[in-house]
Formats: structure tokens, C-alpha cells, sequence
């Protein structure tokens, strides 16, 4: 199977981590998110002791929250250690609500709003990260008016293309994130920084894009976040106690994509850290990385019930689900694949192709594509994998559709975290 925690008992289920998938979705109904609590931790303890193993002292993974962000996701990052990324006040709340320490809170975003700048001071994040000129001024202004000194970092563009997807490809030149190295403007922007009485720079950040299999694209952001570091110290004689590198490693969604060793990359970027310090003349900064997809995205299985099934002659089969894009958009937004079964019949052999399509009224609402099943019937459960990370959190109410709940399994067995949406729910705010 495409991961360890994914199996088939003997009733030709699929299991994920030893539950049936029938007998969630039976209790808990569907919509369901089925997210393993377990594979979270294991891979926040990858990363965190590969980087304290590779990394200088002070080096941590924050959880880049907005992949899925709900109040027990936040309670996982605090208890394996990790910092998070959040990117706007209602991420800053949520991680305040489940009690998350803020001076641990990295907040993030490309315009903050006077609002959010003022509502993340009063509650003691510990860090910024400052995006542009404006956004300076205006954290320069507000921690003035409060009396204490902001310590944030400077996103800046190195300029790299990490050859993904070019919606999620963030770290060249134009893009409308951070301050670009090669049109002097990082420097601009660190001048500034550095006369703010009321900030203190505690370094850079850098996030070069997402699902990203290779290590070699970090490998390079680093080796320029680090010769501009060394230019900075050498001119302006400010020393950059903490690098960034962002988010952005992959995860295999389909059996045809590598398997990645996150360890192992760490291990490469630890590397290419020392020598390129040591070659700089530099002592080597702290190391923060943001993996948001890489933490939770495999640990999610979404599981569907089938409703309508249309066999169109000579053109497609559709298998309709009781949702789509309004819990999962990204095949919408990016042609995502994914893998997808008939989880109470994994033991059938594939009677066609079929298309996976949602009950929105939009002909783009598809899941997938062609994909090889079972003939489906109506009750049948359709399992998608590889759905914890920006799936729930760019869920919608369009069409008026509820969002699924969320099921954790953990030590003690299953456990909703989030609650099903009810159709009161979706009226809450209208008067
Ligand atoms: C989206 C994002 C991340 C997380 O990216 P993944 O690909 O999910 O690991 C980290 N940092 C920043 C600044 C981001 O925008």
C-alpha cells in the first residue's frame, strides 16, 4: 500500500491503522476525515531530531499551521516541542484557544492587517515574520504604542524555482511574497529594520514554494540566504542569529512518486549549512524550518459514501460522492492526483475507469479522474488518501454543504476533534 498505517483485513476493508474504514464511516458518518494521530507525532519527531542532530543549537521545525489548523493540532505541536506558523488572526486565536505557548508563534502573512498586528502583540507572539517595507513600519508603529521591542525576521525571495506546481512556487523574484535579494530590496528592508527602535532582527526567512521532493532546492535558497547574511555582516556588521528556510517538502501522494527520507534531507541541508558558514566566515545560524503538508498530510484519509452512478457510453463513468470540492478543492485548483479506493471492496479487481466527481454544481468539482475501480454502487465508501493537508482548511460552504468532522485516532481510540457542521451551523451568522 501507499503508506505503512494503510492496510485490508479480511473482509476486504480498508484499514487505516487497524480501524475498518466501513465501521468508522458507520459510526461517525460521511463525510469523514480519519486523521492518525500518530503518524503526526512520529513525523514531528523526525524532524525535530534530525534538526537538532544536523542543525545548530536553536534549531526547530514550526508546524506551518494553515495545512490544518484546528485547537487539537496545535496541542500535538506543543506536546512533540514544536513551534507553529500561523498566518492570520483567526490561526493566531485557534492556537491560542488550545492553549498553545504564543511566545512560540512565528506569524506569518503577506498583509497583516492593523487588526491582526495589534491582536498578535497584546498576545505576546514571539515573532514576525515581516513581509514588506509597509508592513514594518506599521509593527515599528504599533510596538512603539506598546511599549516593547517586536522581534521579527525578514522574509525575503532568494530567487529560486523549486520546479513545482506554479501556484505553489513562492520564492522567485516576482512573486508577491517578501523583499527580492537581487533587486536590493532585502537589503533596503534590513537597513530599515535596523533603525527601528521598536523591532528587534533576529534574521531571515525564506519559503521557496511546496511539494518539493528534492532536497537540492534548500540546499541553494540556504547557500543564498547565507552569502547575503555574510554580505550584510560584512557591510552593515549585523550578525543574523536565525535563518528560516520555510516549508515546502514533499509527500508522495500517488505510487508513483518518491518516497522521501526527511531525515536524510535535513541531514544534506545540515551540511551545506557548516560548510557554507565555514566557508563564509560566518558562525552558523540557528535553523527554523515550517513543514505544514509534510506533518499531516499522509496521516488523513477521507472516507465518502457513493451516491450516483453514471455510465455515459463510449465517453466517461462518473461515481458521485457525498462531497468534493467543498472538503477537498485542490484537484479543482491544481489537478492534485491522489489515490483513491473502494474501501469496502479492496479485494475486487477494477471493472473501468471512473471519474471521482463532487455534488457541487460545478463541472470542475472532481476528486480524480479515471481512476481504476470496482463497478461502484450506491452505498458503496470511496477512501481518499493523502487529504490532512489543505484539504479541511480550505474547505467551504458552498452549495450550502456542511464540512465534514474530524476523527482522530489515538492512543485510546478514535476521538472527534472537530465536529461535523450542522445545517444550524450554516445559518449561524445570517440575521
Ligand atoms: C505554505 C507555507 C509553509 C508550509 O508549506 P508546506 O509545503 O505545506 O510544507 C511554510 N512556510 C510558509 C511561509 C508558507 O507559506
Amino acid at each position: 500500500m501507499l503508506y505503512d498505517h494503510i492496510a485490508v483485513n479480511g473482509q476486504g476493508h480498508l484499514t487505516i491503522s487497524g480501524y475498518d474504514a466501513e465501521a468508522l464511516a458507520a459510526q461517525y458518518g460521511t463525510p469523514l476525515m480519519v486523521l492518525d494521530e500518530s503518524v503526526v507525532r512520529s513525523r514531528c519527531r523526525v524532524y525535530r531530531e534530525a534538526m537538532a542532530e544536523a542543525l545548530p543549537a536553536g534549531s526547530l521545525p514550526l508546524y506551518a499551521s494553515k495545512a490544518l489548523s484546528f485547537k487539537r493540532i496545535y496541542q500535538l505541536a506543543a506536546q512533540e516541542g514544536l513551534g507553529v506558523d500561523a498566518v492570520s488572526a483567526g490561526e493566531l486565536y485557534t492556537a491560542l484557544k488550545a492553549g498553545f505557548p504564543m511566545d512560540k508563534v512565528y506569524f506569518h502573512g503577506s498583509n497583516k492587517t492593523d487588526f491582526e498586528i495589534s491582536f498578535a502583540m497584546e498576545h505576546g507572539v514571539g515573532c514576525f515574520v515581516c513581509d514588506s517595507a509597509d508592513e514594518l513600519r506599521a509593527v515599528e508603529a504599533e510596538a512603539a504604542r506598546r511599549g516593547l521591542r517586536q522581534r521579527l525576521l525578514l522574509r525575503l525571495t532568494p530567487g529560486i524555482d523549486p520546479h513545482t506546481h506554479v501556484k505553489i512556487n513562492t520564492g522567485r523574484i516576482d512573486s508577491k511574497f517578501g523583499a527580492a535579494i537581487e533587486t536590493g530590496q532585502a537589503e533596503a528592508l534590513l537597513r530599515e529594520a535596523l533603525d527601528c527602535a521598536h523591532v528587534e532582527v533576529l534574521g531571515y526567512h525564506c519559503h521557496i514554494g511546496s511539494q518539493i521532493f528534492d532536497h537540492a532546492p534548500f540546499c541553494d535558497a540556504a547557500a543564498l540566504m547565507l552569502d547575503f547574511a555574510a554580505a550584510m555582516e560584512r557591510k552593515h556588521g549585523y550578525h543574523a542569529a536565525v535563518l528560516n528556510l520555510g516549508g515546502g517538502m514533499a509527500v508522495p501522494y500517488v505510487a508513483a512518486d518518491p518516497r522521501i527520507d526527511y531525515a536524510a534531507n535535513i541531514r544534506k541541508i545540515g551540511a551545506l549549512v557548516r560548510e557554507t558558514c565555514g566557508r563564509l566566515g560566518i558562525e552558523p545560524p540557528a535553523v527554523l524550518m515550517e513543514p505544514g503538508r509534510s506533518l499531516v498530510a499522509d496521516a488523513c484519509v477521507t472516507l465518502y459514501t457513493v451516491g450516483a452512478i453514471k455510465e455515459i457510453p463510449g465517453f466517461k463513468n462518473y461515481v458521485s460522492i457525498d462531497g468534493g470540492m467543498t472538503d477537498n478543492p485542490r484537484y479543482t485548483l491544481y489537478q492534485s492526483a491522489y489515490t483513491v479506493y473502494l474501501a469496502n471492496r479492496m479485494n475486487e479487481t477494477a471493472a473501468g475507469r471512473y471519474t471521482v466527481a463532487g455534488r457541487c454544481c460545478e463541472s470542475g468539482d472532481l476528486i480524480q479522474e479515471d481512476v481504476s475501480l470496482p463497478r461502484p454502487r450506491r452505498g458503496d465508501l470511496v477512501a481518499v488518501l493523502t487529504t490532512g493537508a489543505y484539504n479541511y482548511a480550505m474547505a467551504s460552504n458552498y452549495n450550502r454543504v456542511p464540512r465534514p468532522a474530524i476523527v482522530m485516532l489515538g492512543e485510546n481510540g478514535p476521538y472527534t476533534a472537530v465536529r461535523r457542521e450542522s445545517l444550524d451551523d450554516l445559518i449561524a451568522n445570517d440575521l
